[in-house]
């Protein structure tokens, strides 16, 4: 079996800087870690070889006689068969852990727990489950806690060694000579990140992260008021937390479904319904729908088109408080249509019989837009 080329494995060019063999090698390593791609044989394999040649050309004197010999000249320094893994100097295992633990903007890391990162969802609801609350299952895809391993990302069997390098402090000192001097300063020591532990041999389940990709069923209680961007929190139900630390946060950002008949002004449910001429004018008793099924609405006679009528207490009740809003009907006027020649007779009859008086058009009946503009615009 050849082996394919680091550099092509990697995408990048022979003469690329260690920036951009980094940068290829996130992304690439970001595509395939097994917690992404759970049971993935494939994915799986593709990781290990970016890992690989990640090891290889990250090491200026691997890079060197690689591009020397080639990988004849990798043979008998453990980069042989593909093994990758559980090779010394995982150089890429700070990165694997900023990738799906948030490492907090990628600066230097203290070496106690940490919070693990929030989640955001979205959920779909209709109308009335934003109005009266619902209680939904979702399934949350999230890292957990690895069993096998207990989260220490060791192998069971094999424990995290303390750090040759540091001595389990995480912290390193380094001595710079300089032309002002000799100076000392502290670091988060390289080879452990500050952890104080290294692990030789990575767990087969969480490969040494500690943590596994686990699908979740929970039920999550919706409020009876929320709308289109309501944002619900629920703590502790993130990302696990890394080295002890606590779970982050679940978010479910709701969206709500239009409704045919309603629609929504704050608390206040807005619906039109459509009156015959013959109704408008002698004036009726209507069947509305609302949120709490049909109520009799009475139309007085005269009414015209586009007038609101208010229902107290039918609309949306509010999230933080009590009461609900109202509903607000707008009743549209229908022209009749499709007469026959006896009904024309009458209407012409009627025609002739209206005056002046029969006409009248007063704006006293503002609508309920005309009222929002008028109260808001002065
Ligand atoms: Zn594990
Ligand atoms: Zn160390």
């Amino acid at each position: 079996m050849s082996k394919r080329d680091y550099y092509e494995i990697l995408g990048v060019s022979k003469g690329a800087t260690d920036a951009e063999l980094k940068k290829a090698y996130r992304s690439l390593a970001r595509k395939y870690h097994p917690d992404v791609n759970p049971g993935n044989e494939e994915a799986e394999a593709k990781f290990k070889e970016v890992q690989e040649a990640y090891d290889v050309l990250s090491d200026a004197q691997k890079r060197q006689r690689y591009d020397q010999f080639g990988h004849a000249g990798m043979d008998g320094q453990g980069f042989g068969g593909g093994q990758g893994f559980g090779g010394q100097g995982f150089d890429g295992f700070e990165d694997i852990f900023d990738m799906f633990f948030g490492g907090g903007g990628g600066g230097r890391r203290s070496q106690g727990p940490r919070r693990g990162s929030d989640l955001q969802m979205n959920m779909e609801i209709t109308f009335e489950e934003a109005a009266f609350g619902v209680e939904k299952e979702v399934e949350v895809s999230r890292n957990e806690h690895c069993d096998r391993c207990d989260g220490s990302g060791a192998e069971p069997g094999t424990e995290p060694e303390t750090c040759s390098e540091c001595n389990g402090t995480g912290k390193q000192n380094v001595i710079q000579n300089t032309p002002f001097g000799r100076f000392q300063s502290t670091r988060t020591c390289q080879q452990c990140q500050g952890r104080g532990k290294t692990i030789k041999s990575r767990c087969g389940d969480c490969a040494g992260t500690g943590k596994v990709r686990k699908k979740k069923k929970m039920n999550i209680k919706v409020p009876a008021g929320v709308d289109t961007g309501s944002n619900l929190h629920i703590a502790g139900q993130g990302e696990a937390g890394a080295l002890g630390g606590p779970p982050g946060d679940l978010y479910v950002v709701i969206h709500v479904r239009p409704h045919e008949k309603f629609k929504r002004e704050g608390n206040d449910v807005i619906c039109e319904i459509p009156i015959s001429f013959v109704e408008a004018a002698l004036g009726a008793e209507i069947q509305v729908p609302t949120l709490d099924g049909k109520v009799k609405l009475k139309i007085k006679e005269g009414v015209q088109t586009g007038t609101y009528f208010r229902i107290k207490g039918k609309g949306i009740p509010r999230l933080q408080g009590y009461g609900r809003g109202d509903q607000h009907v707008k009743v549209v006027v229908v022209t009749p249509t499709n007469l026959n020649e006896k009904q024309k007779e009458i209407l012409r009859q009627f025609g002739e019989s209206c005056g002046k008086k029969n006409m009248e058009y007063k704006d006293k009946e503002k609508g309920f837009f005309e009222k929002m503009r008028d109260a808001f615009m002065g």
